[in-house]
């Protein structure tokens, strides 16, 4: 078993090596350069400094509800150095899916008003959706239970207006073979402070897999297809030369072990330091270093930057 050691603790020759060992820095959001949309401390100033340094930053997120617009608005006002391009979520790989597939027909899509309004930017037909509400009574039901052979794909994402009827209209199209199945965040539960946590759509798309008998191409975190789709959109030849940032041993770690990368895990999110001590995870998904947060690291880094400019004096 390898040992997972704390950064902080390591010599300068050995931070100064783990900063060389990268060109890449894939970093995800929440719980790692903020929580909530409210930036951790010394995570504006280290990936800025990163950055200006020639490292390509990139921002992974599980974050299927805004669409990508509206999270790099929040980087920008937050003062992150950051292009829209450099964005990756699992809209952006179901879009990468939809392409690769070439997918003509329409996309039943079970989602945000942003989810759906970024499919459409991307050029492919959204299906109508079905309304909010419908009369209780089983013949209106039975209106909303005929297939549509124009509906090539179901996308589902994390819907907090989800519907019986949503749900029922999923099942209808998946029972043709030909129309793909692709899934966004298929999370257990979602942390949310004391009121949570928010149920996750793992259990929707359990019951979705069940009752269609179909099994679904998860397109988030920690799924193989994410990991194919930032190689892709990144332009990564070298694996081994990114290193990915995050708080989820089960997502984060994971996919950046299926990915290749280098991985560094911090403790400002879901993994604790009680995670670090007693691994309880498949030892593939275990990192070289852990480090407490960015604001640690970006102490490291000016220390670094520090004793390489006096001895260069
Ligand atoms: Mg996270």
């Amino acid at each position: 078993m390898k040992s997972l050691k704390n950064l902080a603790e390591a010599c300068p020759e050995e931070q100064s090596r783990f900063f060389s060992s990268f060109d890449h820095f894939l970093t995800d959001m929440d719980g790692v350069i903020w929580i909530n949309y409210k930036p951790l401390p010394g995570a504006v100033e280290f990936i800025n400094s990163l950055k200006k340094q020639g490292k390509k930053i990139r921002y992974i997120t599980n974050n299927g509800l805004a669409s990508v617009g509206s999270i790099w608005n929040v980087l920008k006002k937050n003062k992150f150095d950051a292009e829209i391009d450099d964005l990756a979520t699992p809209i952006t790989s179901g879009i990468a899916y939809l392409k690769q597939e070439n997918i003509k027909k329409s996309i039943f899509a079970v989602g945000t008003k942003e989810f759906k309004e970024e499919l459409r930017k991307a050029g492919l037909k959204v299906y109508p959706d079905p309304p909010q509400e419908i009369d209780e009574a089983i013949p209106s039901l039975l209106e909303h239970l005929r297939d549509d052979e124009n509906v090539g794909a179901v996308f589902f994402n994390f819907d907090p207006n989800l519907t019986f009827v949503k749900m029922q209209k999923m099942a209808t199209f998946l029972k043709r073979d030909d129309c793909h199945y692709i899934t966004g965040p298929g999370d257990k539960y979602i942390p949310a402070g004391p009121l949570g946590p928010i149920i996750g759509n793992y259990h929707n798309i359990r019951c979705l897999d069940e009752i269609s008998g179909r099994k679904s191409t998860p397109i988030a975190k920690p799924s193989q297809f994410f990991a194919d789709s930032i190689t892709e959109r990144f332009g990564i030849s070298d694996p081994k030369r990114v290193l990915f940032v995050g708080d989820s041993i089960p997502e984060d770690m994971n996919m950046a072990a299926t990915a290749g990368f280098q991985k560094l895990l911090v403790l400002t999110g879901l993994a604790s330091i009680q995670d670090v001590r007693c691994w309880q995870y498949p030892e593939e998904y275990k990192p070289e270093y852990y480090v407490e947060s960015l604001d640690v690291l970006n102490n490291i880094l000016k220390s670094l930057n520090v004793q390489r400019e006096t001895s260069s004096n």
